[in-house]
């Protein structure tokens, strides 16, 4: 027994002693195909060579200096990737160590902009329901996921929550796509207004939302209109795509597929995959210009943040996916991901839906397909099917039954950008033997 906290004091995870590619091994010998980069994070899969031998360089010349004295090649060398990829209007990259310290900064330069600006007035954040956006208590307070809120909320500034895009929970029957994504995103314009204009700060969202609801995309044009709405009262868009980044749905950044540009960006997972903690947030010119004319200081400083080693492994991941084209498998694996799990659960009695974008694939477990009604989340389905799922050797993201008070469970799918058919082929007849064998526990 260790000493060692985990989040559970309940649970004794297995230790893991090895990784390779797509597989990790724990201390009994046991191989683990990672069908879900852990959370969303593993892009690369497990002993990249490339980035360990960039690791080991950084080490060898220098592991940390503090950013209070010094910037180093290896940060400076991302902040200028991150930056030219960026969408357009993005012109600076704040290098954090996580997607929770990302959301944090996000909102702190954002009432930043508005104070410089004399907006003292805007402190309203808008987010949306069935949303995470991290565990601090900044990014939880924007979130809208009430089971991980609510012991908390006394200490959470307030926060505003409209619908999520949601089309097959929200979206009516016979409901065209254009009008459900005008309804949805007009909740954006009425919260607006309801608050009063001048009084919001930022709207916060997930172009394709991950941890929460389970890989779903946005419908039509809803981010355009999303845009726009922002655009009109002058409230900042922030987008996180800590999970549903760094090419994760098949383009380096999800918002790219909605056509629009954010005020500020979050980006983490994907970044480093996991071989070093690291986030950052992309700025837009508008909100350094405000500071950089204005006091001309960001009051977010970290111990570690820009640390040398993170950014030099964040470098080498990235410079491996564009190097090896990684983005085109995305898309190619992630066809086919999808062609399997239409395969393997499309007229399944218990998946009500499948969804998602690239490599960024989920399944929605229903206990009725006809009425869409959820499993009782004390059967808590969604856990069953992860502790199947290992004992067949498979890791996969499953959440659910407590979202909200009773949304579906759902499993998320995110293998690294490696993945090959024959993977894929393994992880869903998996998958689908461990959904029946945990349905078969409950029924
Ligand atoms: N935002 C989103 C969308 C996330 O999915 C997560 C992590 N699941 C976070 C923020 C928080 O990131 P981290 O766990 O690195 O703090």
């Amino acid at each position: 027994m260790t000493h060692l906290l985990h989040r559970s004091t309940r649970l004794q995870p297995r230790r893991a002693v090895a990784a390779s590619g797509l597989t990790i091994t724990d201390s009994e010998g046991r191989d683990y195909i990672d069908a879900c980069g852990g959370a969303a994070v593993s892009c690369l899969g497990h002993g990249h060579p490339d980035v360990i031998a960039a690791l080991h360089a950084q080490a060898d010349s220098i592991a940390y200096a503090h950013t209070g004295f010094f910037t180093t090649e290896a940060a400076e060398r991302l902040g200028d990737r991150l930056v030219a990829d960026a969408p357009e209007g993005i012109g600076h990259a704040y290098l954090v160590s996580g997607g929770s310290e990302a959301v944090e900064a996000a909102l702190k330069l954002a009432r930043q902009y508005a104070t410089e600006r004399g907006e003292e007035g805007r402190r309203h954040v808008i987010a949306r329901r069935q949303s995470y956006h991290g565990n601090t208590l900044g990014a939880l307070a924007a979130g809208g996921n009430e089971w991980r809120r609510a012991q908390f909320r006394p200490l959470l500034m307030e926060t505003h929550h409209i619908a999520p895009c949601f089309a097959y929970r929200e979206q009516r029957e016979a409901e065209s796509d254009a009008d459900y994504a005008a309804r949805a995103a007009g909740e954006l314009e009425t919260k607006i207004r309801e608050l009063g204009p001048e009084s919001v700060l930022a709207f916060v969202a997930e172009p394709v939302v991950g941890a929460t609801a389970g890989a779903v995309p946005p419908v039509g044009d809803y981010f355009k209109r999303i845009r726009e709405i922002c655009d009109r009262h002058g409230v900042l868009l922030i987008l996180d795509e800590v999970m549903c980044g760094m090419g994760r749905t098949g383009t380096l950044h999800a918002c790219e597929q909605e056509g629009i540009s954010p005020d500020l960006m979050t980006v983490a997972k994907g970044l480093g995959g996991g071989y070093q903690p690291i986030g950052a947030v992309l700025l837009s010119e508008k909100i350094y210009d405000a500071i950089s004319t204005g006091s001309g200081f960001f009051q977010h400083g970290h111990t570690y943040m820009g640390h040398p080693m993170a950014a030099a492994a964040a470098l080498a991941v990235q410079e491996v996916i564009a190097r090896d084209d990684l983005l085109a498998n995305v898309r190619e694996m992630g066809a086919h991901l999808r062609e399997r799990l239409t395969g393997a659960f499309g007229s399944h009695p218990h998946v009500g839906d499948i969804r998602g974008r690239g490599l960024f694939q989920a399944i929605e477990m229903v206990a009725d397909r006809e009425s869409k009604a959820p499993f009782d989340p004390a059967q808590k389905l969604h856990a069953r099917i992860k502790a199947v799922a290992m004992e067949e050797g498979l890791m996969v993201y499953p959440m659910g039954g407590t979202i909200d008070g009773a949304r579906g469970d759902h499993v998320l799918l995110a293998p690294p950008f490696i993945v090959e058919r024959a993977d894929i082929d393994r992880i869903v007849e998996r998958l689908a033997r461990a959904v029946d064998r945990a349905l078969g526990e409950i029924a």
